[in-house]
């Protein structure tokens, strides 16, 4: 079996409400999809974490190094586009574009034996998690305090258990904010805060104690994410478990962020370090090091079925009697294809998410809905 053709999909859709984080706007959203393609007629899937168009260019000029190749090489051919990335690469975008490559290579190996990715895996640990709603930016029109406690108390009464809001705006705003959601949803929903590097250090340990009364489950990248130096401080100075690692790329990243103890909960993305093949090994660290992992997720159902096998293989850490679950991250914000391009969505009921038990990532592509969506196809 050999590899015959390697393709991006890139997908934009404008949004009738713009909303930002702490440092960013969304306009539109953008997903990069990579379709890997062999001489017997497999098809496997992977999605590429972060600006589409630009992961798009280095997953083409990465195709040539594979074309021709066995399919089922995973390691291999992930060793040998790091090394060829690896002096301009190591992270960022040579990075997230090798993990859509790294994530249809396995979804072809799961197709090709007839087994889920997290058979090949190892065997599952668990076959559903609970998810906790991505959400609570601050939209444009609307005054935020009342948009968010709106938007979470729907969560809430859609089965959600728990969820994140986007903090980053400033300590008084945000800490009237935090305050008003717990207040709305009670004590029993769990709730955490995400400021998108929106802090410096002083902010950032200001917030945590001003907020520490509020049973937040974790503050995640209070400040940018190269001041690895700092994230300890941050653990120190407030009483918040610090969450981190959507930027972190490779092992090696992650081995830094690990030796200072930088963050109490690690949040690799399958589709930004280095995919499915890069990620265990960093699970791995993450468990020798007694460090929780709770994977970041941003994209499409292929991004959340990549994670979903990646979260059906974690080890229960540790190992007890009515183990405590990893959770999964789940966008709920405007986004009309994340869950169409799936013939069938990815659902959350009563805050669960079953893990695919198909074969491969478990998620048939539907390229009606591709065809609607798609700017660019390389
Ligand atoms: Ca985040």
């Amino acid at each position: 079996m050999k590899i015959e053709s390697v393709h991006t999909h890139v997908l934009k859709h404008t949004l009738d409400e713009p909303f930002d984080s702490a440092f960013s706007t969304f306009y539109e959203r953008w997903a990069c999809l990579v379709e890997i393609r062999t001489d017997t007629g497999l098809v496997g899937w992977g999605e590429c974490l972060g600006p589409a168009l630009p992961n798009a260019a280095i997953v083409e000029a990465m195709s040539g190094l594979i074309i021709g190749r066995d399919p089922l090489e995973i390691e291999p051919i992930w060793l040998h586009l790091y090394n060829q990335f690896r002096d301009q690469g190591q992270r960022g975008l040579a990075l997230t574009a090798q993990s859509g490559i790294d994530i249809a290579l396995w979804d072809l190996a799961g197709r090709h034996f007839g087994v889920p990715v997290h058979t090949l895996l190892g065997g599952a640990f668990r076959t559903e998690v609970p998810a906790y709603a991505t959400g609570g930016f601050r939209p444009h029109g609307h005054d935020r305090q009342t948009a968010v406690v709106e938007e979470v108390a729907g969560y809430v009464a859609a089965g959600f258990k728990a969820a994140k809001i986007k903090i980053g705006f400033g300590v008084d705003e945000d800490t009237a904010v935090i305050a008003a959601v717990r207040d709305a949803i009670g004590p029993d929903v769990m709730l955490m805060i995400d400021a998108n590097h929106g802090y410096d250090a002083i902010e950032a340990v200001a917030l945590g104690n001003r907020v520490a009364d509020l049973d937040i489950a974790w503050f995640e990248e209070p400040v940018t994410p190269e001041l690895i130096a700092v994230y300890p401080e941050i653990r120190a100075g407030q009483p918040i478990p610090v969450a981190g690692g959507e930027t972190w790329h490779g092992r090696a990243a992650f081995a830094d962020a690990l030796a200072v103890r930088a963050v109490d909960i690690l949040q690799p993305d399958v589709c930004g370090c280095g995919g499915i093949t890069e990620m265990r090994k960093i699970a791995a660290m993450a468990e020798t090091a007694g460090v929780r992992v709770v994977p970041h997720v941003w994209g499409t159902a292929v991004a959340v079925a990549a994670s979903l096998h990646m979260l059906a293989v974690l080890p229960p850490s540790p190992p007890r009697h009515a183990p405590r679950p990893p959770l999964l991250e789940f966008d709920q914000t405007d986004n009309p294809y994340r869950m169409a391009v799936a013939k069938k969505p990815i659902v959350q009921v009563d805050g669960i998410v079953q893990v695919p038990d198909g074969q491969g990532l478990g998620i048939e592509i539907d390229r009606d809905v591709l065809g609607q969506y798609v700017v660019d196809a390389g």
